[in-house]
């Protein structure tokens, strides 16, 4: 298989990581026998020192024409003063997102089996398993809703549109996914108060019942779903939810399994074009020293070859390569380990060319 990648490496350790995710798309390519192109653009801060503009024209055409984005992470100290709308997170992060049409984003939640010690949670709920899937969407709702100030400015209002079909597709790829994982979606609302939720209840039970019977549904209040998180992690297979509830609960799934380092994610469109990053940022107090942890953006890789290339073998030997990599001790500082960056991007290319074909 040919791809294009548009690679948006960013700032701080955006380029050390990224680099080992690239490493490793070679190795698969090289062992499965596939042809990656690398398309290289600067983004963020450093597009900014060299072009005046934290995404240019240029870029944004590359990222469109390519076949999927890899993102490291944009931003730091260095163009915090900058005005709002021209600084790296909303000009290039936000842009892209809605340039792209990315309207699903998927964040894996999962505690790996020699990482358990670093989840916050005790022993006895981590051992019954943490693996999660939060798909927010992200392009409706109250953050793109109308925001208004009273003449006064003493009342402000804020609203939370959305349609039956931007709930229906976010909703689809919730059911997709789940089909792939353990069948089970847990829709997240608060129905009991907000009409837009009795409206994602109306919209994803028909779905459901219409084309993904076979996949298990449940509603759940969002009070609750933030209390079950912590009390009872394993019972969730895919979380199903809006905007901002997805983003609050996205980032307490984060934490359950305990190190930033490993977490990636994707952001898709319908058509399968996504964009994949860590969900870390650029980490400006460890950039240049060679000790960031690589693993969320070739776990990021892995879930562009998984949904944008339909390629999930290759996806499984990169999560296995990183699994025997991690029980190997190959482990950068933020995880009690000793290795490199590139070290431990070594260590998973080595297990992908030792893997059975
Ligand atoms: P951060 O995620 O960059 O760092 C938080 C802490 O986690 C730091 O101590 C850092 O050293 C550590 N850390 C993060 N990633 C790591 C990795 N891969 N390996 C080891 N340790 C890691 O968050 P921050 O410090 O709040 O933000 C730094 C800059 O990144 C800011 O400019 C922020 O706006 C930007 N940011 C960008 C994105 C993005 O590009 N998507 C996301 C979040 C923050």
């Amino acid at each position: 298989m040919k791809k294009t990648v548009a690679v948006l490496a960013g700032d701080g350790i955006g380029p050390e990581v990224v680099a080992e995710a690239v490493k490793v798309l070679e190795a698969v390519a090289r062992k499965r026998g596939h042809e990656f192109a690398f398309d290289e653009r600067l983004v963020g801060g450093a597009s900014y020192d060299a072009f005046g503009d934290c995404l240019t024209d240029d870029a944004l055409a590359a990222a469109k024409g390519a076949d999927a984005v890899l993102l490291g992470a944009v931003g730091g100290p260095k163009w915090d003063s900058l005005p709002a709308a021209a600084r790296p997170e909303r000009r290039a992060l936000l842009t892209l997102r809605k340039e792209l049409g990315l309207f699903a984003n998927l964040r894996p939640a999962k505690v790996w089996d020699p990482l358990k010690g670093a989840s916050p949670l005790r022993a006895e709920i981590v051992d019954a398993g943490i693996d999660i899937l939060v798909v927010r969407e992200l392009t409706g709702g109250v953050y793109f809703g109308a925001h208004e100030r009273g003449p006064d400015g003493a009342s402000a209002c804020d609203t939370m549109p959305y349609s039956a079909c931007e709930v229906e597709r976010i909703a689809r790829v919730a059911f997709a996914a789940a089909r792939r994982r353990r069948g089970a979606v847990t829709c997240v609302d608060k129905a009991n108060v907000l009409e837009t939720s009795k409206l994602w209840r109306e919209v994803v039970g028909r779905l459901r019942d219409a084309e993904f019977a076979d996949v298990a549904l449940d509603f759940m209040y969002v009070d609750n779903a933030a209390m079950q998180l912590v009390r009872a992690p394993s019972r969730f297979d895919v979380i199903l939810t809006e905007n901002m509830f997805g983003d609050i609960l996205s980032d307490e799934a984060a934490q359950l399994t305990g190190s930033i380092g490993m977490l990636p994610s994707a952001s898709l469109r319908g058509d399968g074009f996504g964009m994949y990053e860590p969900i870390h940022g650029s980490a400006p107090d460890i950039a240049g020293r060679g000790i960031a942890n690589p693993m969320a953006t070739i776990l990021s890789a892995a879930m562009m070859l998984r949904h944008s290339f339909g390629l999930p073998a290759e996806a499984d030997a990169i999560e296995s390569a990183v699994l025997g990599a991690l029980r190997d001790g190959a482990t950068t500082p933020d995880l009690g380990g000793y290795s490199s960056t590139s070290a431990v991007g070594d260590a998973v290319c080595a297990r992908i060319a030792a893997s059975g074909a």
